[in-house]
């Protein structure tokens, strides 16, 4: 079954779940090439093997609200694929979270977390519970209830997750104890716990500083540096703050960020000070807005940030944030670089655009790996029971976003996808992290 042949059966069998669909198209058509020149891989059905994810589960999340009242939310964790390894990405609590977003964002995982270079297979989960408006104990008691059900599925060499949109350390941290109430197990089943009980150091800033480490390698690519470019980052969550932070100490000057109500813009940046304030004011569930009593700047209400002028804009909020009338503001106003901290945020046509304009793009998958090696990085430190420093764990991270960089790069040339000097990172990356995963299928034969 060829590549297009096995898009139009998921298109048939699962037309409803329209971002799964979205990021299946978006490998399909980048790694013809690679696939036309490996005949074992049509052979074989690698890609309409890989389209299907191994298994999902299910389940029904049954909680008590302060009021003594029964809540009851689903949760899901799609196993999609661990041909390279356990099956590893994160959870994500979120009222738009379905099977689709969870098998788009799984699928991805694959490819990503191939790409990081490190023995882990892809998977993601969740549940449509709403965070905002609970109270500490409404959210300890959903974490216990989750992870009752979770834990029967995932175990440290089999499948373990991490945190995502409205999973952060205290999520992790409830979710741990059930697991290891129930099994007695004190292993490394989930990444982003605590530094003091099995956390690495960085793990927190990862995903958002492994960004900023690749937006280096690509300008460096083109002889320049982040000094004194103008930054617009989208979202004010773990990967948008710490992107931000990092810019920064690298001389950039980030001038937005914004979340669900409006955009924040500060034309002379968010040195730490500011950033420290923000990352406390996130933390207690507070506006941004109250940003410009203390600091100035202005408070765009329900506006993206598109519509500042910038060199470089790094989206990290979430997916499908960036459309294409997104895309040409940020042609016209200047951007000749899109880095994604989140996963997905462009749409198909906002891709097409910038690309048609020549502006490099890091897809998500590259871009924002940082996090999930960072989190192997966890899973093989509590299995040694040794702890690295942060700047062990720093190191790391900085050599794995360079080989991501570098390997897509070779990949764009290699299979004549590089034109006129521009880099195709989209193309190349999925290259990359799709043969690895192939590679691995065509050697276990059907099984996998
Ligand atoms: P957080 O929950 O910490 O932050 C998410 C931010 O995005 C918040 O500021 C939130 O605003 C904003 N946001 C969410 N949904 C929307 C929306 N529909 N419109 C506008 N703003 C929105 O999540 P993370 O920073 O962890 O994750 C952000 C993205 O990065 C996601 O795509 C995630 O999958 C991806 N990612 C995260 C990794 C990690 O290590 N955390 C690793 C790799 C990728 P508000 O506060 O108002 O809700």
């Amino acid at each position: 079954m060829s590549i297009q042949q096995a898009i139009e059966k998921i298109e048939a069998q699962y037309g409803h779940q329209s971002e799964f669909i979205q990021a299946a198209k978006e490998i399909a058509l980048t790694i013809k090439p690679l696939y036309d020149a490996h005949p074992e891989y049509e052979a074989l059905k690698v890609f309409e093997r890989l389209i299907e994810p191994d298994r999902i589960f299910n389940f029904r999340v049954n909680w008590e609200n302060d009021k003594g009242e029964v809540q009851v939310n689903r949760g899901w964790r799609v196993q999609f694929n661990n041909a390279l390894g356990p099956y590893k990405g994160g959870l994500r609590f979120h009222p738009t979270v379905t099977e689709s977003v969870l098998k788009f964002l799984g699928f991805e995982q694959i490819f990503k977390n191939a790409l990081t270079g490190l023995p882990i297979g892809g998977g993601k989960g969740g549940s449509d519970f709403d965070p905002k408006g609970k109270t500490d104990s409404e959210v300890r008691r959903f974490c216990y209830a989750f992870m009752r059900e979770l834990h029967h599925y995932i175990s440290k060499d089999i499948d373990v997750p991490a945190g995502d949109i409205g999973v952060g350390g205290r999520e992790v941290s409830y979710m741990y104890a059930m697991y290891k109430n129930l099994t007695r197990e004190s292993t490394g089943v989930i990444t982003g716990k605590g530094v003091g009980f099995g956390g690495s150091l960085m793990r927190t800033e990862a995903t958002g500083y492994g960004a900023v480490y690749f937006l280096e390698n690509m300008l460096k690519a083109q002889n320049e540096d982040l000094e004194g470019k103008i930054v617009l980052v989208s979202g004010a969550g773990n990967v948008s703050l710490h992107a931000a932070e990092k810019a920064t100490a690298l001389g950039a000057v980030v001038v937005t960020v914004s979340d669900s109500q409006g955009t924040l813009y500060d034309k002379s940046g968010f040195n730490q000070e500011k950033t420290d304030w923000l990352k406390a004011q996130k933390q207690q569930s507070k506006p941004l807005a109250e940003y410009v009593d203390i600091y100035g700047g202005e408070w765009l209400a329900n506006k993206k940030p598109w519509s500042i002028k910038g060199d470089i804009a790094i989206p990290s909020a979430t997916q499908n944030e960036v459309n294409e009338d997104d895309a040409k503001l940020m042609v016209d106003n200047g951007i000749k670089y899109v880095v994604e901290g989140a996963n997905m945020p462009l749409t198909a046509d906002a891709i097409d655009y910038i690309r048609l304009h020549h502006v490099y793009y890091a897809p998500g998958k590259a871009a924002n790996a940082g996090g999930v090696a960072v989190s192997a990085l966890e899973m093989s430190q509590n299995s040694v029971r040794q702890y690295q420093t942060f700047d062990e764990v720093d190191e790391r991270l900085k050599c794995i976003m360079k080989n991501i960089h570098d390997s897509a790069t070779e990949a764009s040339e290699q299979y004549g996808q590089t034109k006129n000097g521009y880099i195709d990172y989209m193309a190349g990356a999925n290259m990359v992290g799709f043969k690895r995963v192939a590679d691995a299928l065509v050697a276990y034969g059907i099984l996998n």
